[in-house]
């Protein structure tokens, strides 16, 4: 917790400070609850999630006498560790199934911090005395597939791409076959996220679902989002789950932003649990997202 409490950025600590100071005084004026909705929104909440939260604070204030700090301090976990639905399966399921590997596909728009997350999750995994494979299947950039066979090295993953412009679900294919003929415990395939067009991206990943699914069922597909683009994370969610089955969203750069409402909105939205998040670019800045803790680290 002190880790975590440590790298959420300052001004992230700032909107549980003035939630309190809010909230810690008792009765709440009109003007007061607009700050309340206002620290919120500003912190990326979304107007739905917001009015929810704000509705259920005051019901309970009006409910119970709250007068101290404290007091607000304990309502406010209540009620913000609820509205991060605790109640979704966080569980990852990147361990292997008897004699065959687990298969994750990592997908997101370019930029929200896919392949380090592929690499941190490697790392994890091997600390752990996993044999891992990635997969650069975004075979569009070489820089990508160079940038994921660096962390395979730093990590002591195998790794399987293709050439440059090689069409990206054969490379997940090979990854996976190659992974149960080595013999590994996990498969991490690292996605190409250009949002160019929508039908684009949709045949491109769904394609590549459906050839590894020919080889081994897919056990995880994690979204990654950057918490500090605000509700653009939330469209971008939109999209990526039209096209395929997210089983759980990795919201990275937390450490960087007071925006970290979308964590709120896409389980809301979506319904679609935050399983990880991303605490900074080094290889152990990864943990799992534990609503209790995370509200913990904001009050
Ligand atoms: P990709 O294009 O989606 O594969 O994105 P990258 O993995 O290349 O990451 C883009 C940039 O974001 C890099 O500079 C990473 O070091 C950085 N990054 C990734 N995750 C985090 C995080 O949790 N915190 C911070 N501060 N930076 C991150």
């Amino acid at each position: 917790l002190d880790r975590l409490r440590g790298r959420l950025s300052r001004s992230q600590n700032a909107v549980g400070k003035s939630l309190l100071g809010l909230l810690g005084g008792g009765d709440l004026d009109e003007d007061s609850w607009e700050e309340v909705e206002d620290t919120l929104l500003i912190a990326d909440l979304g107007s739905a999630t917001t009015t929810k939260i704000v509705d259920r604070l005051r019901e309970e204030m009006a409910a119970r006498t709250i007068r101290t700090e404290a007091e607000a301090r304990g309502l406010l976990k209540e009620v913000l560790v609820d509205a991060l639905r605790p109640e979704l399966d966080r569980s990852i399921r990147i361990l292997p199934h008897g004699d065959r590997p687990s298969v994750t596909l990592v997908v997101g728009v370019n930029g929200t911090g896919k392949t380090t997350t592929t690499g941190k999750l490697a790392r994890v995994l091997v600390a752990d005395g996993r044999r891992v494979l990635l997969g650069a299947a975004d075979t569009f950039r070489a820089a990508a597939a160079d940038q994921l066979q660096t962390w395979a090295e730093r990590v002591g993953a195998e790794v399987v791409r293709g050439r440059e412009g090689a069409d990206p679900a054969s490379v997940a294919f090979d990854a996976v076959s190659r992974g149960i003929e080595l013999g590994v415990d996990s498969v991490l395939i690292d996605t190409a996220g250009r949002l160019h067009t929508k039908t684009g991206l949709m045949d491109e990943l769904g394609k590549v679902k459906r050839v590894v699914e020919k080889k081994a069922p897919v056990d995880e597909v994690l979204l990654v989002l950057d918490a500090t683009i605000g509700q653009n994370g939330l469209a971008q969610a939109r999209v990526f789950a039209d096209v395929v089955d997210i089983t759980g969203v990795v919201l990275t750069k937390l450490d960087g932003t007071a925006k970290g409402g979308i964590v709120f909105q896409v389980q809301h939205e979506l319904g679609v649990p935050v399983k990880l998040v991303g605490l900074g670019e080094g290889a152990d800045h990864l943990a799992p997202f534990e609503p209790n803790a995370f509200v913990d680290a904001l009050l």
